[in-house]
């Protein structure tokens, strides 16, 4: 058994102190989402709903002490945070009525005497493991659907910030669900992947991270050929044409880009800007990015909150400093604030420019508030560029003229498509990437699907 220190990534301070389970405590975790599963699927859509919405309720009533809980274990502005409450409570409110449209269909018969139906049904025990970024609204995206469809649900939260989970668990108790039926467990991570990915019982994983971890993961499954849906890495362009609104095209990159310090999967991770316009749009955006305010998310105007960890800390420095030194200037930013003594971690909102194809930003994910902006003549030259990326889970772009904003949106390789738009995720929508950014999606009418498995039935008269 071992012990995991949650600590506020804005003082460095340790907030609080938990337990991990041994793999005997975790397998007993799962066996008992199995031993609910039967009871909870044979609840009828309407009071699986019902209970659903009782949840959300409670998470509403609890919404600032959830936000400040989120701040404090993953460092971000105390009002993204509580954004962040919000967002994670439109999957439970959506889901809740999805419940109520697993529809299931008749098909015509080929023989007089025979019945061809297909029904939908919940797919068995979920298993979830979740990242540091989002610690509330990546749990719900995933619990929400799940327990619509009638499954039972087990997560791993990240080491980082397992007290928001830990949280919207024991309010989704209060709210009436089963203890068995929604469960957490804190643990190590490689041993709850083993666990999770061999037991008969579950059923199908669902896991945001690192492409790397999901790779594995999915080896994993193979081995009991479970269901997997994965949300990994990403690299997200945004591309500026001539006729771009300029005040607009800033604007949503700095939410988009400076949002959570830069460390969500579909962070912009490179501007790729029309030569004609390159200059104005870079001093529109470098005057913006001065104005944010760096430092601890729980102060009132503060932008940028600290990055989550060392690792992610040295990882942008290591980006910034290669770049610099294959020719790249740092408009603005390019510094930092680091305690090292302290553990906390501050990265000043970086823009680049004049950056060398080969520079690791332009193709390793970020994870931190710094851009790199390169030029282009051509629009299928900017295309190339964009879609030259292992990843293809959101991209951007702004253009006033709907002839090239049909052309890029129907020729970028992604998941996600903003156009003139840099907040792009929303409950009742599809989230999800192409290539190495995953597979399957979360969110909208097809977040449920992969919680449920189809039944064909052929009956003869
Ligand atoms: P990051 O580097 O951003 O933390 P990870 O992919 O490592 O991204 O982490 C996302 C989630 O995956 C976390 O909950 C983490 O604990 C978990 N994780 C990390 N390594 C493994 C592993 N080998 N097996 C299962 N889960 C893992």
């Amino acid at each position: 058994m071992g012990v995991v220190h949650v600590s506020n990534p804005a003082t460095g301070e340790i907030i609080h102190s938990l337990q991990t389970s041994t793999k005997e405590e975790v397998t007993a975790k799962v066996d008992k989402a199995q031993l609910a599963f039967p009871s909870w699927k044979a609840l009828t859509a309407y009071d699986r709903s019902k209970l659903l919405i009782a949840w959300a309720a409670m998470i509403r009533e609890n919404r600032q002490e959830l936000g400040e809980l989120i701040t404090l274990e993953n460092g971000k502005p105390l009002a993204e945070a509580l954004g962040e409450v919000d967002y994670a409570v439109s999957y439970i409110d959506w889901y809740a009525e999805e419940a109520k449209r697993i529809y299931g269909r008749t098909i015509p018969t080929h023989v007089p005497n025979k019945r061809l139906s297909v029904t939908r049904q919940p797919i068995g025990v979920v298993a979830a493991i979740t990242p540091w970024n989002f610690p509330a609204a990546m749990m719900t995206r995933k619990a929400a659907p799940a327990l619509a469809a009638g499954c039972t649900f087990i997560v791993k939260p990240a080491e980082e910030t397992p007290l928001t989970t830990i949280r919207l668990i024991e309010l989704a108790h209060r709210a009436g669900i089963p203890e068995d039926a929604v469960q957490y467990v804190l643990a190590d991570a490689p041993m709850v992947g083993e666990i999770f990915t061999s037991h008969k019982a579950v059923r199908k994983i669902t896991f945001t991270g690192s492409t790397a971890v999901g790779k594995l993961l999915l080896s994993q499954c193979a081995q009991t050929v479970k269901h997997a849906t994965m949300e990994l890495g990403g690299h997200a362009p945004i591309i500026v044409a001539e006729d771009a609104n300029i005040a607009v095209a800033v604007e949503q990159t700095i939410i988009a880009k400076y949002r959570n310090a830069g460390q969500t999967c579909v962070s912009p991770n490179r501007l790729i800007v029309h030569e004609n316009i390159a200059d104005v749009f870079t001093d529109a955006l470098v005057a913006k990015v001065k104005e944010l305010k760096v430092g601890n998310g729980m102060e009132a105007d503060v932008n940028v909150g600290p990055v989550i960890n060392r690792k992610g800390f040295d990882k942008i420095q290591d980006q910034i400093q290669d770049a610099l030194s294959k020719g790249a200037d740092a408009a603005v930013g390019g510094g930092h604030n680091v305690d090292e003594e302290q553990g906390f971690y501050f990265v000043e909102p970086t823009v680049l420019t004049n950056v060398s194809a080969d520079a690791k930003i332009m193709t390793e994910e970020t994870f931190g508030p710094v851009i790199p902006i390169v030029t282009f003549k051509e629009l299928d030259e900017a295309i190339a560029i964009a879609n030259d990326s292992l990843y293809g889970l959101a991209t951007y772009f702004f253009t006033e003229s709907y002839k090239t904003g049909t052309y890029l949106s129907e020729n970028l390789d992604y998941g996600i498509v903003g156009w003139n738009d840099g907040i792009i995720s929303a409950a009742h929508a599809p989230f999800g990437g192409m290539k190495e950014s995953g597979m399957g999606r979360e969110g909208g009418t097809e977040g449920i699907e992969p919680y449920l498995e189809t039944k064909y039935v052929s009956m003869s008269l």
